[in-house]
């Protein structure tokens, strides 16, 4: 398919004024210094200057009687929002839905996508809600959206309530806090706020909103809508804005949305790099859930991999096993191919388009090699690293090694006492094939005269003591469901410091326990 050679005049489509200059006062070293209350948080809204086919204006449905379920600093932190407002029945009303902040224009926005392979035709913010965007001095865009998810009805709902679940809200809001503390890119969760109103799932539960925050909410879906519906001049429109919004860098490319395909080709690439090295599993990758950012986003039935399983499926509704562990590379390549046939049009040829798929493979194999040689302790690099990482990542398979407790372990390896070896060990229970292994890994940090305890150090940085196993998320949703939001804020502080020992947190990182096998996750949220 050949279509009309684009035209780009460079020119941003809209404004890109952030609002006032806070960069000085709120930059990374003085994260502390300046502080809005709630009513004074600068709100605009440059999505809603697109035109009134990309949205449809709205009001969040009101929750009846909200209450805070948990809130996070480090999130308000980057609006520069002061956590004493998490205190007032204001923030409870605006982050509900049921009040409206100054410099509001709340949203919902259209979107399709693929899910589980098939075109699926319209979807859209069936249950979440735009509110604007508010300085953010740390963002990449110098801004964030917040946006409501669970507040009500809108246009895109299609059969469904236009809710969302006190138990998957909660795990929204644990996920995208600890993602983000691994070093992850992800959407960010500012709060959970409940409410009795009944909601029906497999069983009647309750509803609760979360608050999200994010420089940018396009899916890879919101480009696949007007490519599908062959509005092309909507699709030139919208990835114009994307890359005054979010990619300003390119804007005087010479090819900008060559560029601009390949960049989110690229971090995509590095982000199923760093899900694969810290066991993460998004659980449902449509591309109506791959953001043009690059970064992890609707977090539904995910999953931390505990004992290791490359065909592990952490979502109940995925009967294939589409998204298993091992699978997710490969789906998110074929992510970024229907985004790049959605921006054809824009390109002109398919070998374009095929020019800026092909940095995927190299990304992100070099990206994985260097962060499992990280996670091994490695400093240089050899030919046969790739070797020793499948062969440990088959031997841990066979014995269905947990994952987190098999890394942070193996930094406390002497590379000449292998006496020391036993807690290692005792994980396994093919230990001749371990041991073939243990073997080879001392030759290795032998070659590159690697020092213990500057190792050790090292890979505790990188391999993280606490992941949010589904055993200590369901803890905290079963107290949270009698009202009890203890353990919430717990696990929420815990998960906030992931390679810090936390000795007192002991517990929460052990092997999970035999309960935790009925756990079932699901897209029912
Ligand atoms: P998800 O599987 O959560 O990524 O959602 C896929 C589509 O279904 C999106 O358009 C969502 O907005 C929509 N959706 C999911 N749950 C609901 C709900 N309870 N009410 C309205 N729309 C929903
Ligand atoms: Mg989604």
């Amino acid at each position: 398919m050949r279509l009309a050679a684009f035209c780009h005049n460079g020119a941003p489509l809209l404004s890109a004024r952030l609002g006032p200059a806070t960069t000085a006062m709120n930059s990374p070293e003085h994260p502390s210094h300046f502080r809005y209350t709630l009513s004074e948080l600068p709100l605009t809204n440059r999505f809603a200057s697109l035109p009134p086919a990309f949205h449809t204006r709205l009001s969040a449905t009101p929750l009846p009687a909200p209450y805070l379920v948990c809130a996070s600093e480090a999130a308000a932190d980057l609006i520069g929002l002061d956590p004493e407002a998490f205190d007032s029945a204001r923030f409870v009303d605006v982050f509900s839905g049921n009040a409206e902040l100054p410099g509001s224009m709340p949203l919902s926005g259209v979107y399709s996508g693929h899910q589980f392979g098939v075109w699926a035709g319209q979807l859209g913010d069936g249950r979440a809600i735009l509110l604007g965007e508010v300085p953010s001095p740390q963002s990449p865009t110098g801004s964030m959206e917040l946006q409501l998810k669970g507040a009500g009805k809108t246009p895109y709902s299609r059969m469904a309530d236009g809710r969302a679940v006190l138990r998957s809200s909660i795990r929204e809001f644990l996920c995208s806090e600890a993602i983000a503390a691994l070093g992850i890119p992800g959407t960010r969760a500012l709060c959970v706020i409940g409410s009795d109103q009944p909601v029906i799932r497999e069983t009647v539960e309750t509803a609760a909103v979360v608050t999200r925050m994010s420089p940018n909410f396009v899916r890879f879906g919101s480009f696949e809508h007007w490519f599908w519906n062959e509005r092309h001049d909507e699709l030139k429109i919208l990835a114009d804005y994307v890359i005054a919004h979010s990619y300003p860098h390119l804007a005087d490319h010479p090819q900008p949305y060559h560029a601009l395909l390949r960049e989110v080709t690229q971090r995509s690439a590095e982000l199923v790099a760093q899900w694969q090295t810290v066991g993460f599993m998004h659980g449902v990758l449509n591309t109506d859930n791959m953001s043009i950012l690059g970064e992890t986003l609707d977090y539904g039935p995910f999953g931390f991999m505990e004992a290791f399983n490359p065909h592990h499926i952490c979502n109940h509704s995925d009967h294939q096993g589409r998204y298993a562990y091992q699978m997710q590379p490969r789906i998110v390549e074929w992510n970024c191919y229907a985004l790049g046939q959605a921006m054809l049009p824009l390109m002109g040829d398919v070998d374009t388009v095929k020019d800026a798929l092909t940095v995927y493979q190299p990304t992100f194999e070099k990206k994985i090699g260097t962060l499992w040689r990280t996670k091994l302790g490695l400093e240089t690099e050899q030919a046969d690293d790739d070797a020793l990482v499948r062969e440990l990542l088959t031997v841990m398979a066979t014995g269905r090694v947990d994952f987190p407790v098999f890394f942070r372990r193996l930094s406390n390896l002497k590379c000449d006492d292998p006496s020391a070896d036993a807690p290692l060990r005792d994980l396994f229970i093919n230990r001749d094939a371990f041991d073939a292994w243990l073997v080879k890994y001392r030759l290795r940090l032998r070659l590159e005269n690697s020092v213990d305890e500057a190792r050790k150090i090292a890979m505790n940085r990188v391999n993280p003591k606490f992941v949010l196993r589904n055993h200590l998320a369901q803890a905290a949703i079963e107290k949270a469901q009698q009202k009890d939001f203890s353990e919430v804020k717990r696990l929420h502080q815990i998960l906030q410091r992931p390679f810090d020992e936390q000795p007192e947190h002991e517990a929460y990182a052990d092997l999970p326990p035999d309960w935790a096998a009925s756990i079932s996750v699901s897209c029912s949220s």
